[in-house]
C-alpha cells in the first residue's frame, strides 16, 4: 500500500499492548489484578455527574462548541489556577481547553516542532512524548531520569549543537512512571534554560494533586518570567476521576498556546459544552473531593510500600502520583519479569522498557485498585518466593 512510513517505527501504544496481554488472559480465565494502568476505580464524583445530567439538557450546548473553550470555562481556570497555584492567567490567550491532555500534549508538537529539530524529553517518560516527537519528524533527545539525578534531567550534560536545534523540552511533574515531584527551584532552573535558549518548556502536571508527605506540588508558571517561555497542561482524569470523559487544559505562554490553538482548530472541534460545564463543577467543588482522594491513595501507598519492603524489593518511596517505580529482581528484563507474574499469578504491571531505555530494569504499578485486591496481588507475588 502506498501509505506513509511515519508510524512503522513507532512502538505500539503501551497501554493497548497491556490491555492486549489483559483480554488474552481473561480469555484463558485468569483471575486477572490489574496494577498496570493508571486509571482512576472509583467514579467521577456525584456533584459532577449530576451537573452534566442538567447541562446534557440545554440544547445550546448541542452545536459545535466554542473551538477554545467556551470562555466561562477559561474563566472557571484562571480562577482554579489563581486561587490553587497563585499564578494570573488571561482566559482569552493564556487557556485553551482540551479533549483530555493527551492530545493538548501531541499537538503542540506539531505546532511548534519541524522536521530535523531535536525534542528533549524525559526518560523514562509518558509514550506520547515519544509518539508525537517522531510523527512531526523530529528527533528526540533523551534526558536520563535516573535514581543518582534524583529523577531529574542533567540539564548541563546536553550538547550544545542539540540545544541549538531544540524547539521544545518536555518534563512531567509530579512524574509518571517515578513519582518524583519538582520543586520551584527545579521549575526555575527549566525557565532559566528555555529563556536562555528560546525552548518552550512544557510541563505535564496530569498528577498535580497527588502528592504526598505534607508536599504541594508547584507549577511551573510559578517560577519567575515563567510565562515567557513555559506551558503547562492539566487533566481532569486523574485529579476528579474523570477519565473517560476527555477533558483537560493546557495554559501559559501565549505565543505557544496561540499555536496550539490554531492546530487544534483545523483537527478537532473542541470539547462538548456540557462536559466544560460539568468541568467547571469539579473545579469549584474539588478540594474536599480531591483531599478524599488523596487520603484513599496515601493508604493504598502505605500498603504498597509496607508489602514492598517486606518482599525485599528495591524503590523509591513515591513524593507524588500514584505509582510505584520498582527494580526488578536480578535476572530478570522489566519484559521477562511482566510476562513471569502475568502468567504465574495473573498480575498485570507495566514493564518500565515502555516507558524508554532508561525504564529497563524497572516495572511500574498503579495504586488505582482497592485495597483488597492490592494486598492479594502481593499476596500472590510473595508466594512465588522470589
Ligand atoms: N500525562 C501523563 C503523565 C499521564 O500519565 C496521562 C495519563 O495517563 C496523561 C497525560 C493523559 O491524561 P488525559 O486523560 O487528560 O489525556
Amino acid at each position: 500500500m502506498k501509505q506513509a512510513r511515519r508510524l512503522d517505527n513507532a512502538p505500539p501504544y503501551l497501554f493497548v499492548e497491556i490491555e492486549e496481554n489483559i483480554k488474552k488472559a481473561l480469555a484463558r480465565g485468569v483471575d486477572v489484578i490489574n496494577l498496570g494502568i493508571g486509571d482512576p476505580d472509583l467514579p467521577t464524583p456525584y456533584f459532577v455527574v449530576r451537573k452534566m445530567a442538567e447541562a446534557i439538557k440545554n440544547p445550546n450546548y448541542h452545536i459545535y462548541p466554542e473551538y477554545d473553550g467556551c470562555l466561562e470555562f477559561r474563566c472557571a481556570v484562571a480562577e482554579h489556577y489563581k486561587k490553587r497555584f497563585g499564578v494570573d492567567l488571561d482566559p482569552e490567550t493564556e487557556v485553551v481547553a482540551l479533549l483530555g491532555s493527551k492530545e493538548g500534549i501531541a499537538h503542540i508538537f506539531f505546532a511548534l516542532v519541524n522536521e530535523g529539530d531535536f525534542t528533549l524529553v524525559p526518560d523514562p517518560e509518558y509514550p506520547v512524548y515519544e509518539l508525537a516527537t517522531a510523527l512531526t519528524g523530529g528527533v528526540p533527545y533523551h534526558m536520563p531520569l535516573t535514581k543518582e539525578n534524583g529523577f531529574f534531567p542533567d540539564l548541563s550534560a546536553i550538547p550544545k549543537e542539540v540545544i541549538k536545534r531544540a524547539k521544545i523540552l518536555f518534563v512531567n511533574y509530579p512524574n509518571n512512571p517515578t513519582g518524583a515531584v519538582a520543586n520551584l527551584e527545579q521549575y526555575q532552573k527549566l525557565v532559566d534554560f528555555g529563556l536562555e535558549h528560546d525552548i518552550v518548556v512544557c510541563n505535564d502536571n496530569a498528577y498535580s494533586e497527588f502528592t504526598f508527605d505534607g508536599i504541594k506540588a508547584p507549577s511551573i508558571l510559578n517560577a519567575v518570567n515563567a510565562k515567557d517561555i513555559a506551558v503547562e497542561f492539566h487533566s481532569f482524569s486523574k485529579s476528579y476521576n474523570m477519565t473517560g470523559w476527555r477533558l483537560g487544559f493546557a495554559v501559559g505562554n501565549r505565543e505557544a498556546i496561540s499555536k496550539l490553538k490554531k492546530m487544534k482548530n483545523n483537527i478537532d472541534s473542541g470539547v462538548f459544552t456540557a462536559i466544560q460545564i460539568a468541568g467547571i463543577e469539579a473545579l469549584r467543588g474539588c478540594e474536599k473531593f480531591v483531599e478524599g482522594m488523596r487520603k484513599i491513595y496515601a493508604r493504598r501507598r502505605e500498603i504498597a510500600i509496607n508489602e514492598l519492603q517486606k518482599l525485599g524489593f528495591e524503590f523509591e518511596i513515591p513524593k507524588g502520583t500514584f505509582y510505584f517505580w520498582i527494580k526488578v529482581p536480578e535476572g530478570f528484563t522489566s519484559k521477562s519479569f511482566t510476562d513471569m507474574l502475568l502468567e504465574k499469578t495473573g498480575v498485570v504491571v507495566a514493564p518500565g522498557s515502555g516507558y524508554g531505555e532508561y525504564g529497563e530494569g524497572y516495572i511500574r504499578i498503579s495504586l488505582t485498585i482497592s485495597d483488597e485486591r492490592l494486598k492479594e496481588a502481593f499476596e500472590r507475588i510473595r508466594k512465588l518466593g522470589l
